[in-house]
């Protein structure tokens, strides 16, 4: 290879160096001036940018920190400046940013109004959103600023990129939130229209039973009234007005109950109302109602019930008056019957029991007359107790079961009870529990007559289990005896009526004699030594039937 160069090639290359330092001098002047504050140089490396530090160094740093991108291109789009936060974005340093075009950032469906904006940006300020694709291929959405640089060297384009990443983000949540809030406005705007449905469903079905029960109540032989919880009266019916020429205005008036309820029984029922408001049970009263048209005054059957709400709170009363005149009427006079008959039988058997007591005391008669007299004094015995018993119920109903009462040790009377009834039922076996000694004040033979008729109910309703257990218990000023058996039991509603005169559980299965006076009676009775019965029952599983008494002050 010939490196000889010739004289008119030395020459040329002289005036290209001329050139070239009359270029670094026009530079370097430049520089000087502040006139230019960044140069390209080719090198090995390529293109490089750099800038210098002059005057507008703050402004530079200033965009280096921008949270937004920054760049700017010249004619050809080509990118001769970027910030630090558009490398970012992109993903690769601005030595790799400078001098590649901007749209090489911008996905291809997206390249036709970046054209447009970036055309529109040139003649004036122009703004839109477009995605610009980073080097991982993502696409992030991003808002461009175009405004055109007028600048010494031309006119460059500055592309301000505003991330909206976080912006559509919230916009999607917040979007999305939206979405859900409408959804359940639409779900509550459903229930809403249901809810009116239901109200106007119900006013109508309300409305309907209102007249209903107002068409049944007006219609019915019986009168038929509702109070508010405390017992305000709010509605009486046809029959009410009629009965007792009251109107609601007037039946709610102060003294309204005291000039229609009978003086005996206002006092008594007004109790009995009262307790029932307080305890929200239902209320269940006889008494006397007096009549407008002719003043007299005819027994009622007075039921209330109370409606409560699910929580149990009081709501309302509803209630019923039943005119039982005609059944008192049938009562008294059965009474009386009974009374008379008792009476009547009474003087006769007496005689006849002397009469089969002597005979037992003849000594030559046959063995087998014998016994036929002793069964004849066992059944005489039997009708004795049957007729003293109804006795009993017609003393109580004529207010005379009075007794003497004197200080009496309860022990010893539970002691000979319960040695009697081994004695006279020997099928069934009798324990005793803790019977410590207690002084009451009482009739011992009535205490004893409740008693054994406990023990002999224990014993008739105790079949198949033949355990039987007197308890007695002393708690404060209280002994409570009580008699406890494993038999049939007793429903609760049965439970809730025994101590009714007259009152039988219907025990079809099982034969028992009895006329439902024993409880009724025993209860009187210790109803006048200030005590008081209870029962607890359960069906199949047995009974403990119980009386309460005052312990004896000394
Ligand atoms: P009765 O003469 O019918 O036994 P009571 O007044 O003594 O009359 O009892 C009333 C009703 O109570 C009885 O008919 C019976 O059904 C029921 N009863 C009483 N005691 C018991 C008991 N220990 N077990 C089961 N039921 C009983």
């Amino acid at each position: 290879m010939n490196d000889t160069k010739t004289y008119k090639e030395l020459l040329s290359e002289l005036e290209e160096l001329r050139h070239q330092v009359v270029e670094a001098n026009e530079t370097l002047h430049a520089i000087k001036t502040g006139q230019i504050d960044a140069i390209f140089v080719e090198n090995e490396k390529g293109r490089q940018l750099y800038t210098l530090k002059t005057a507008d160094q703050t402004y530079r740093v200033f965009i280096e920190k921008m949270k937004e991108g920054a760049v700017t291109l010249n004619h050809d789009e080509i990118i001769l400046y970027c910030n630090r936060q558009f490398s970012s974005m992109i993903g690769l340093p601005s030595s790799k940013l400078i001098g590649v075009p901007l749209s090489e950032f911008i996905p291809g469906e997206s390249l036709a109004q970046f054209q447009r904006l970036l055309k529109k940006g040139w003649q004036s300020d122009s703004k839109g959103e477009l995605p610009l694709q980073n080097k991982e291929g993502k696409h992030i959405p991003i808002l461009f600023s175009f405004s055109s640089l007028e600048m010494d060297e031309g006119t460059s384009l500055s592309v301000i990129l505003t991330d909206l990443s976080l912006q559509k983000e919230v916009e999607q949540e917040l979007k999305s939130k939206n979405d859900q809030l409408e959804e359940v406005r639409q779900k509550v705007w459903a229930m809403n229209e249901r809810l009116e449905e239901i109200v106007e469903e119900r006013t109508r079905d309300l409305l309907v039973s209102k007249e209903h029960f107002k068409f049944l109540s007006d219609n019915i032989p019986v009168i038929v009234w509702t109070t508010k919880a405390d017992g305000t009266p709010d509605y009486f019916n046809k029959k009410w007005v009629e009965y007792t020429g009251l109107d609601l205005e007037d039946s709610r008036a102060e003294k309204a109950g005291r000039n229609i309820i009978h003086p005996d029984d206002f006092e008594p029922a007004l109790r009995a109302w009262t307790n029932a408001i307080e305890s929200k049970s239902t209320f269940e009263f006889e008494y006397r109602i007096k009549q407008a048209s002719d003043g007299q005054y005819r027994w009622f059957l007075t039921k209330g019930h109370p409606l409560k709400a699910d929580s149990g709170q009081l709501i309302a009363w509803f209630g019923t008056c039943t005119d039982i005149e005609a059944h008192r009427k049938e009562m008294e006079k059965k009474d009386e019957f009974i009374s008379v008959a008792s009476h009547e039988l009474k003087t006769p058997l007496t005689s006849l029991k002397g009469y089969i007591q002597l005979m037992e005391l003849e000594e030559h008669l046959p063995l087998e007359v014998n016994r036929y007299i002793h069964k004849a004094n066992e059944s005489v015995t039997k009708l004795q107790h049957l007729i003293n018993d109804l006795l009993d119920v017609s003393k109580i109903q004529a207010g005379k079961l009075k007794f003497d009462m004197q200080f009496l040790n309860l022990q010893d009377i539970i002691h000979s009870s319960v040695e009697n009834s081994a004695h006279i039922y020997p099928s069934h076996t009798f324990k005793k529990e803790n019977i410590p000694s207690a002084s009451i004040l009482g009739n011992a033979e009535r205490i004893e007559q409740v008693l054994m008729n406990l023990i002999s109910n224990a014993v008739k309703y105790s079949p198949n289990n033949k355990e039987v257990i007197v308890h007695s218990q002393i708690d404060k000023k209280r002994v409570t005896i009580s008699v406890t058996d494993f038999g049939i039991g007793m429903s609760e509603v049965d439970q809730k009526k025994v101590f009714e005169r007259f009152y039988r559980v219907d025990n079809s299965n099982l034969f028992t004699s009895g006329l439902g006076m024993g409880l009724y009676i025993s209860a009187e009775i210790i109803k006048e030594h200030n005590g008081k019965m209870k029962v607890k029952s359960i069906l199949g599983k047995g009974s403990t039937v119980s009386f309460t008494l005052p312990l004896a002050q000394n």
